[in-house]
C-alpha cells in the first residue's frame, strides 16, 4: 500500500470545475472525472488540490471537499462563462495565480496532474519554472475532434501542436481506454509514455434500484418501454441519430414506447440551440407525444432515470471514454451505442448491450427494438453489464491504478536526482 501520506498533489483542470453542476453546456465526464479522481485519491492517502478558473463571480475560492481534498479556483480572465476555444489567452494569468498560491503556502507541488489540452499547457509552462512531475489526461483529442467537424475553431493549430508537445516530453499520459491510446500513437505522436487507465463509475451510487421502484419514483407507467439518452445537447453526441432511430422503430406507434432526453441547456448558449434543434426534429417526425424533454438530471435523480429505463442509448460520433454508457451499465441497464472510441471497450456486443455504426438510424433503430422485444434477454444484458462495471469500472479501483503510477513516477525523480556515492 502507499506509504508517504499526506503527499500533496494537484489536479489542474482549467475548464472543467470539479465542484459544479454537472450535465450543461461544457460540463460533463471531465469535470466528473476530475472530482471522482480528486475523491478516490484522498481516500488513499493523498493531499489533494483541484484546481480550475474561476468562472462566476458568485463561487467561493476554495471549495472543501472533506479533510484531504479541496477545489481551489483561481483568476484567469473575468469570473464568467468563457467556452474552451477562447480560454487560451487567459492561461499565462492563471499560471501567475497559481505560483502566488504555491508561495503563499510555502511549498511546491512535486507531482501534477492535468486534464485537457489547455491545462496540458499550463503543466508544460509550470514544469519550465519548477521540477515537478506532470501526468496528463486528454480527454478529447483534437487530432480526432478535428476530423469529424466542418467549422475548425481558430486556436486547432496550437492546440494540435500543445497535444503533441504534452505527448512527446511530459513523465506520462494517461489513456482511458485501448481505442483512445491507439489514436494518441496513430495520430498524435509515436514517442512519449502512455499508460491505460480507464474512467470509473459510482457502483453504489448506480445500481441497487429495481426497475418498477424507479418508475413508481418517477411516475412512468409500469409497462411503458423507455429509451433512454442522458448528456450534454451536442451535435456530436448524436442525439438527431436517436429520435431517427425511435421514428423508425418497429414499436412506433404503441402507445407505450417512450423517449426519454435528459440533460441540461442555457437560454442563448449553444447547448440550447441544439436542444431547440432536436426538439424541431421530434415535432417533424411525429414523435412529440411519446418524446420527454426531462431537463438536467441532478444527482437525486438520475440513478432511478437509469434504473427506469429498458435501454440508454450512446449515439455519439465519437467518445474517447463515455461516462454514461458505464453508468447505465452499473444500473443493470443494457446500453445501445455507437462503434467508436471507448464505448467499443466499455461496451460488449450481446453480452452488455450492442453496437451500431455512428449515424446510423437504421442500424440504431434495429439494435434498440431487438432489446425493447425481449425483456428477458435485456435483463441477461443488465445482469452482465452490471457485472462489468464491478470488475472493470470502479473509482476505486482508477485511484489505485493513478496510485501506482505516481508512486512509481515519484520513487523515479527520487533515485535520479539522489546525490551519486564515488566507486
Ligand atoms: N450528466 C448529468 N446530468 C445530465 C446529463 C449528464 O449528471 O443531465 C453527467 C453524466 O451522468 C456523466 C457526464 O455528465 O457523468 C457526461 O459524461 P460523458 O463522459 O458521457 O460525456 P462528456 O460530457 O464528457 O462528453
Amino acid at each position: 500500500m502507499f506509504q508517504n501520506k499526506k503527499h500533496r498533489i494537484a489536479l489542474i483542470s482549467i475548464d472543467g470545475d470539479p465542484a459544479v453542476e454537472i450535465g450543461q453546456e461544457e460540463a460533463g465526464g471531465q469535470n466528473v472525472y476530475v472530482r471522482q479522481v480528486g475523491y478516490a485519491l484522498a481516500q488513499q492517502g493523498w493531499q489533494v488540490d483541484m484546481f480550475t478558473r474561476r468562472s462566476n463571480s458568485e463561487q467561493s475560492a476554495i471549495a472543501q471537499h472533506g479533510p484531504n481534498c479541496r477545489t481551489i479556483r483561481l483568476k484567469a480572465g473575468p469570473a464568467e462563462f468563457i467556452g474552451r476555444d477562447n480560454l487560451f489567452d487567459h492561461l499565462p494569468e492563471f499560471i501567475e495565480e497559481f505560483q502566488k498560491f504555491q508561495q503563499r503556502q510555502g511549498f511546491h507541488y512535486s507531482l501534477i496532474h492535468t486534464n485537457y489540452w489547455l491545462s496540458s499547457w499550463v503543466g508544460m509552462e509550470l514544469k519550465k519554472q519548477q521540477s515537478l512531475i506532470q501526468v496528463h489526461t486528454y480527454h478529447s483529442l483534437g487530432a480526432v475532434k478535428y476530423r469529424s467537424i466542418g467549422d475548425v475553431p481558430v486556436i486547432a493549430a496550437q492546440r494540435l501542436a500543445v497535444e503533441k508537445a504534452c505527448l512527446e516530453t511530459i513523465d506520462c499520459v494517461v489513456a482511458t481506454s485501448p481505442q483512445e491510446q491507439k489514436h494518441m500513437r496513430v495520430l498524435v505522436s509515436s514517442k512519449g509514455n502512455i499508460e491505460m487507465i480507464p474512467c470509473g463509475t459510482d457502483t453504489d451510487k448506480f445500481g441497487g434500484i429495481q426497475r418498477t421502484a424507479a418508475r413508481e419514483k418517477l411516475g412512468i407507467a409500469p409497462d411503458a418501454k423507455i429509451v433512454l439518452y442522458v448528456g450534454r445537447f451536442d451535435r456530436r453526441k448524436g442525439i438527431e441519430t436517436l429520435v431517427r432511430a425511435v421514428a423508425k422503430s418497429s414499436l412506433r406507434g404503441e402507445a407505450n414506447l417512450q423517449l426519454v432526453i435528459g440533460g441540461g441547456s442555457r437560454p442563448g448558449q449553444s447547448d440550447a440551440i441544439e436542444r431547440d434543434r432536436i426538439a424541431s426534429i421530434v415535432t417533424e417526425l411525429g414523435l412529440e407525444n411519446c418524446t420527454t424533454f426531462a431537463g438536467r438530471l441532478d444527482e437525486t435523480v438520475l440513478p432511478f432515470y437509469y434504473a427506469a429505463a429498458d435501454v440508454c442509448v450512446v449515439p455519439s460520433h465519437y467518445e474517447p471514454f463515455g461516462l454514461v454508457a458505464i453508468e447505465a451499465m452499473a444500473s443493470q441497464t443494457p446500453v445501445v451505442a455507437s462503434d467508436v472510441g471507448g464505448l467499443q471497450f466499455t461496451v460488449v456486443p450481446e453480452v452488455t448491450g450492442l453496437l451500431a455504426p455512428p449515424k446510423d438510424e437504421v442500424a440504431f433503430a434495429a439494435a434498440i427494438d431487438r432489446i425493447l422485444i425481449n425483456p428477458t434477454w435485456r435483463d441477461q444484458l443488465g445482469e452482465a453489464a452490471r457485472q462489468r462495471t464491478e470488475i472493470a469500472f470502479s473509482w476505486y479501483s482508477v485511484g489505485f491504478r493513478l496510485t501506482q503510477l505516481y508512486t512509481r513516477l515519484l520513487a523515479q525523480t527520487a533515485s535520479n536526482t539522489r546525490p551519486r556515492i564515488a566507486a
